[in-house]
């Protein structure tokens, strides 16, 4: 393959810049534009080890450098590769780029290294995706998660699914082949067994994508109340208290603000308003109208009530916006006498918490039933395997399908030969996760979404 060369590093200043070279020709390209102090060939440098020298094109220097030496197959690509340590800036690192290229080398696609190490089979598909993952990360969560696929989590569960579906299949050639041991019952409830298995792990698997969506998107969480319930109180002490306020971006109208906060770990994206946060200005104060369209683009709703009041109709229409949603219900103003009818609001059905943004009692509280309510404890324990893009969660579903189809032909006694077919897409279905069975486009697709040097 030929020899391909980008810079790696942030367009930008920095302290130190990093041109990358991966291919045959790569030592030889070095060899002309790099003045080693110690002048060592190819064969006395090891691989993994640091060189001191200059970058000189025409006998004038260019810039001091390190370079790092990567032998193939023992490199990130699996082939030869070199890093060029340049002072950072823009100019240099351009300069030293040009001449890699005058001297034989060609411009690096986006994701074209990685491309190879996927090509060159370092890496499975899966593992690739990983690698733009990291990069992308929002959060420390997910950034560990997606290592976790780069190691190859999620390749060895995909692939353990595959061998054990393949060797079904020559259980039931075996039946097929061999009908006078009349080894079709034994087959089929064994086959059975296993598939429900494989539906277990699939399933979990798929379920983990949910969670993970959580983890990469937060949970979008609307707080809910009429005028003076003390929702902007109860935003002010969550603020507060958690520092890790991740970013703010601006909603698409004027008023609407999306905060990410993380709350014993958990992610929520609080859909604020200017109502919320400016308690003082009165306009802004936020009306039932604008709750219930709010409380339509939430995961999550936590409704707040003034318990030293009676309920009024206003709060009884935020009571019927809770209906068929995920809602917490917080008594605000425990420090005060409770009038509020304790009876009429059970009767929704949804956790209540006694709550005081004054004296911050039942905070804790707050924050249990929120994770109790997305399982996210579930998310925490190490190992477990999360599908986190959204093209494997796909091929996940649609394996599913014929994993169904294949149960309810054993259940119905159909012959045994027809779940073969069913079977047949599954591999090919999963093959796509590690890349096995992928088509050129799709894979041209995933490394499009590279960054240059990667
Ligand atoms: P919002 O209109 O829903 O945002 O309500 P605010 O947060 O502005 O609170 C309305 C009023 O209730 C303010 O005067 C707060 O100080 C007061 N308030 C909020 N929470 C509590 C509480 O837990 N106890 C008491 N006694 N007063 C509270």
């Amino acid at each position: 393959m030929s020899t391909i060369v980008a810079i790696s590093t942030a367009p930008g200043i920095g302290g130190i810049g990093i041109i990358r070279m991966s291919g045959e020709e790569c030592f030889d390209i070095l060899d002309k534009v790099f003045k080693q102090k110690n002048q060592q060939n190819i064969e006395e440098i090891k691989g993994y080890s640091i060189k001191y020298g200059h970058i000189v094109e025409n006998n004038e220097v260019i810039d001091e450098v390190l370079v790092s030496y990567f032998k193939g197959p023992k490199s990130y690509t699996a082939e030869n590769m070199c890093e060029i340590n340049s002072h950072g800036g823009i100019v240099i690192m351009n300069r030293i780029l040009d001449i890699c290229i005058k001297n034989g080398a060609e411009l690096a696609e986006a994701g074209e290294f990685t491309k190879r190490a996927f090509l060159n089979g370092r890496l499975d598909l899966s593992q690739a995706e990983a690698v733009i993952d990291i990069i992308n990360s929002k959060t420390e969560r997910e950034a560990k998660v997606s290592l976790e696929q780069l190691e190859g989590n999620l390749s060895y569960k995909i692939t353990q699914i595959r061998k054990t579906i393949i060797s079904i299949m020559a259980d039931i050639e075996a039946t097929i082949d061999y009908p006078e041991y009349d080894l079709e019952e034994v087959t089929n409830s064994r086959i059975s067994k296993i598939l429900d298995e494989v539906n277990d792990i699939l399933e979990s698997l798929e379920r983990s994508f949910y969670n993970g969506k959580i983890l990469r998107e937060g949970i979008s969480t609307a707080i809910i109340g009429k005028p003076n319930a003390g929702k902007s109180s109860l935003l002010n002490l969550i603020l507060n208290e958690e520092r890790a306020i991740v970013t703010d971006i601006e909603g698409t109208t004027r008023d609407t603000i999306e905060e990410f906060i993380s709350i014993q770990g958990i992610p929520l994206k609080i859909i604020d308003t200017a109502g919320i946060r400016n308690a003082n200005d009165e306009v802004e104060k936020i009306g039932v109208n604008k709750a219930k369209e709010i409380a339509k683009k939430s995961d999550i709703i936590i409704a707040i009530f003034d318990s030293n009041k009676k309920l009024t109709y206003e709060d009884k229409d935020i009571l019927e916006l809770l209906k068929n949603k995920n809602a917490i219900i917080l008594l605000n103003k425990i420090d005060l006498d409770r009038k509020i009818e304790i009876e009429e609001i059970k009767k929704y059905n949804k956790p209540i918490v006694d709550i005081s943004t004054r004296t911050r009692d039942g905070l804790d509280n707050l924050y249990d039933e929120i994770s109790k309510m997305f399982k996210l404890n579930e998310i925490a324990i190490d190992g477990e395997t999360i599908v986190s893009n959204e093209r494997h969660k796909n091929i996940i579903i649609n394996s599913r399908k014929n994993l169904d189809k294949a149960r309810e032909t054993i259940r119905n006694n159909m012959p045994i030969d027809i779940i073969s077919t069913y079977l047949k897409e599954i591999i090919e279905e999963l093959g796509k996760i590690t890349g096995e069975t992928v088509t050129e486009d799709v894979i041209s697709e995933i490394f499009s979404k590279f960054c240059l040097g990667k």
